[in-house]
């Protein structure tokens, strides 16, 4: 019985290739120097695989940058405007395209799936001149080789790859994508060739689009590209690797109908429908590659439950075409769990990251063929048990307030118009008032003093006494800069969502559980391990600081459920949604508190809403409804009186409009960046939107500092599709990562425009 791994994260167990790829950026080190820090890392990565013995072990999953950028670089798309003059691609080609140069931006950078991590997407068009550029799939293949592992290396399959390409700027509308097939899959044929003759005998290639809404067109491209390739894939094995969701059934039977293919990979933890779909039907005489653990999680699996499920798969594909393997790459997951020293004895034995996984993977191998290591499953199933029962994990009260919460509507009484006009009795604002997102510079000074009064080297009251010094000097500055609604400017916080789970009780937080976000940046995420509660209030201590130093309205500044999840690593042994609900009535007893202790305006951030939009449109819905349903509980039971903000990052929200209307809050502040038309075009197609809405007027990602007629020039845009008594004027997300200097001036411009406008009114 074989075992296989899709894939295995790149940064190293304490992000050696971060701090690598960094210096090297800097300057401070040699193409030599990381060049060198990321063999050290393959090696490793290789031996530790091989050491547990896992068969099929993966090679060019690795990359500087990005996997697709890696596969953009092997079929030599490079956009004209990176000057590249043929040849290898190299560092600064590759590096360019990534994160731009001096002269040139980058290329366009976008979720993968639905992932947090981000890929560079290929900007292709009927001009390219595609060549093969980049041997790094050989180069890697080679290099493990040498190290004595043979290794099955992983392309991105040549459909996928087209599939999450985008049109280059210029090209026309009514371009094929696919329509460029036959142009790469001659590159793909070299690359496959020198494989081969390195000594390959499997090659797996990843085809994870096979998961999303496919037409019959573009399902028909796998099955020309793979009947093309099928004579250079002779004597090779062929692997088509799928995962984050089941194959839909159709795109099923043109995936296990492919010509010159030995094996399929299938996701078994995020597919639900794949088990019946396998069991409807699958080819004789081919290799199941069994995805049963979690690549997207940190959970240990369920070894038993797993084993179960292969066992009834073996009964169909036969004993030796069945491969145990990860349900998708673990790049999405942790990296080892052996270097988490602040975790507790129990938690750490309900968790497995990447190189726990791995053991797993083989363990589960090893059972299958008859040699189950009994010590480990004993351990494994003692730890399982441990979870259902632990108190640490199950809150009687907290399960039956959620549960009472299905089905039910949770919604304010009172419509939003006639909230908006008991608000502003209250508030008695401008028209177009100003306000911003939440968070001001934070100085290298106030991460100094966070992180000394976490390890204690700092009082309580020296800490409570620098953060007010701070929250007083942003509550002048807005008063100067003449800003209507303020804010207190989160100096408390290190992270959105982290700061709420350190206070929540079902969090635990690590200190080395990193996943890429992109390039070389990581994310922390927490883990919800349990039911979710509030032991006591979390921002009311601040706020109401805050806005005792201020006469005008402080906004109240808090994480929505949906975004805490969806940024969190979340528990498998009940549903998201209730999950979600429990959080939500965390937040809810947090909204209520700040209410009692005199805020108004409570801004609940919905961040990343969108972005937890399932990959199939069938599930959509299901999703919009809990997702929306837990925002609303959060609020429902505040005063008309009382303004409920909420704030979304990514303008893409014309598909998701009716949801967001949905949502009922007072006043919503969405990033707008880097054009105003996109939004607005859903306003223009007659979409009634009733509520306050803040578009945002400058792009905080950037340290240009937009001038008054120019944020003039966007109000007024705006003011042709939106009603004048709705519209606020903001920035378009938090000033965290902005300098002062730049700060200060785009405020300032910022005002000045919003009272220009309302001279013209
Ligand atoms: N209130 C948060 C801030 O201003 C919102 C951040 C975000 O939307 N990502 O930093
Ligand atoms: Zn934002």
């Amino acid at each position: 019985m074989a075992s296989h791994v899709v894939g295995y994260p790149r940064m190293g167990p304490k992000r050696e290739l971060k701090f690598a790829l960094e210096s090297f950026w800097d300057g401070k080190s040699s193409a030599e120097d990381l060049k060198k820090v990321a063999a050290d890392l393959r090696s490793s990565i290789w031996k530790q695989m091989a050491a547990v013995g896992i068969k099929y072990i993966p090679s060019n999953t690795f990359a500087y940058y990005d996997q697709v950028l890696d596969t953009t670089a092997m079929l030599g798309a490079v956009p004209s405007r990176y000057g590249w003059n043929g040849g290898e691609i190299e560092f600064d080609t590759y590096f360019s395209m990534a994160r731009g140069n001096a002269s040139v931006p980058a290329m366009e950078m976008t979720k993968w799936f639905d992932t947090n991590y981000h890929f560079i997407v290929p900007e292709l068009g009927p001009d390219v001149n595609f060549c093969y550029a980049s041997h790094k799939a050989v180069d890697e293949y080679k290099e493990a080789k040498a190290l004595g592992v043979d290794t099955v290396p992983v392309l991105v399959g040549p459909v996928s790859y087209l599939l999450l390409s985008k049109p280059a700027k210029g090209v026309e509308k009514s371009f094929s994508l696919l329509s460029l097939l036959d142009k790469i899959l001659p590159i793909y044929k070299e690359v496959v060739t020198e494989l081969k003759a390195a000594g390959a005998s499997w090659i797996q290639f990843d085809e994870p689009t096979l998961v999303k809404d496919l037409d019959s067109h573009q399902l028909h491209a796998f099955t020309s590209a793979y009947s093309e390739l099928e004579s250079s894939l002779s004597g090779v094995n062929v692997l088509i690797e799928t995962y984050f969701a089941d194959v839909p059934a159709e795109a099923f039977k043109t995936l296990t109908s492919l010509k010159g293919v030995t094996g399929f990979g299938f996701d078994l933890i995020r597919g639900t429908k794949t088990l019946d779909l396998i069991k409807g039907g699958f080819p004789s005489g081919k290799y199941l590659f069994a995805g049963v653990v979690d690549g997207r999680n940190i959970w240990a699996n369920d070894l038993v439950g797993s084993l179960s499920i292969l066992q009834s798969l073996e009964a169909i594909v036969g004993k030796d075409k069945l491969v145990v393997s990860t349900s998708c790459s673990l790049l999405h997951t942790a990296v080892d769990l052996v270097n988490e020293t602040k975790l507790d004895k129990e938690l750490k034995s309900w968790l497995a990251f990447a190189a726990q996984k791995v053991v797993e993977v083989n363990a589960l191998a090893k059972a299958l063929a008859g040699h189950q290591d009994e010590a480990f499953f004993s351990a494994n199933v003692a730890a399982q048990a441990s979870r259902k029962v632990s108190p640490r994990v199950t809150n009687e009260a907290v399960q039956k307030a959620a549960a009472a919460l299905k089905g039910s509507d949770h919604r304010r009484v009172t419509n939003v118009s006639a909230r908006l006009d008991a608000q502003q009795k209250k508030l008695n604002l401008p028209v177009l008032p100003t306000t911003t997102i939440g968070s001001f510079p934070q100085t290298m000074e106030l991460r100094r003093v966070r992180r000394e009064y976490k390890a204690k080297k700092v009082s309580e009251e020296n800490y409570i006494n620098s953060i007010k010094e701070e929250i007083n000097k942003v509550v002048k500055l807005q008063e100067e800069l003449d800003i209507d609604v303020l804010v207190h400017g989160e100096p408390e916080r290190n992270d959105m969502v982290e700061y709420f789970g350190e206070q929540l009780s079902g969090f635990a937080f690590t200190v080395n559980g990193w996943v890429q976000s992109y390039g070389s940046r990581c994310v922390k995420p927490p883990i919800i391990y349990g039911d979710v509660s509030r032991p006591k209030p979390m921002t009311v201590f601040w706020s109401s600081m805050a806005q005792s130093m201020t006469a005008r309205p402080m906004k109240g500044m808090l994480t929505g459920p949906v975004t805490i999840l969806n940024w969190s690593f979340v528990r498998n042994d009940q549903p998201r949604f209730e999950t979600c609900y429990q959080i939500a009535l965390a937040i809810k007893d947090e909204v209520e508190d700040l209410e009692k202790a005199g805020i108004n305006v409570i801004q609940i951030d919905e961040a990343a809403l969108r972005e937890g939009l399932p990959l199939r449109k069938s599930e959509e819905a299901f999703y919009l409804e809990w997702a929306v349903h837990s925002f609303r509980i959060t609020n429902c039971g505040v005063l008309d009186t009382t303004q409920i903000h909420t704030h979304m990052c990514y303008s893409n929200f014309n598909d998701i409009i009716h949801s967001i209307i949905d949502m009922d809050a007072d006043v919503i502040t969405i990033e707008n960046s880097r054009s105003d038309e996109k939004l607005l075009s859903v306003f223009r197609e007659g979409v009634k939107y009733g509520a306050g809405i803040g578009p945002g007027v400058y792009d905080i990602h950037s340290p240009r500092i937009p001038s008054t007629d120019e944020i003039a020039d966007r109000i007024n845009k705006m003011l042709q599709v939106l009603e004048t008594n709705i519209l606020w004027v903001n920035p378009d997300c938090g000033l965290k990562t902005r300098k002062y200097t730049e700060v200060k001036p785009a405020l300032l411009n910022m005002v000045a425009a919003a009272k220009l406008i309302r001279t013209q009114l």
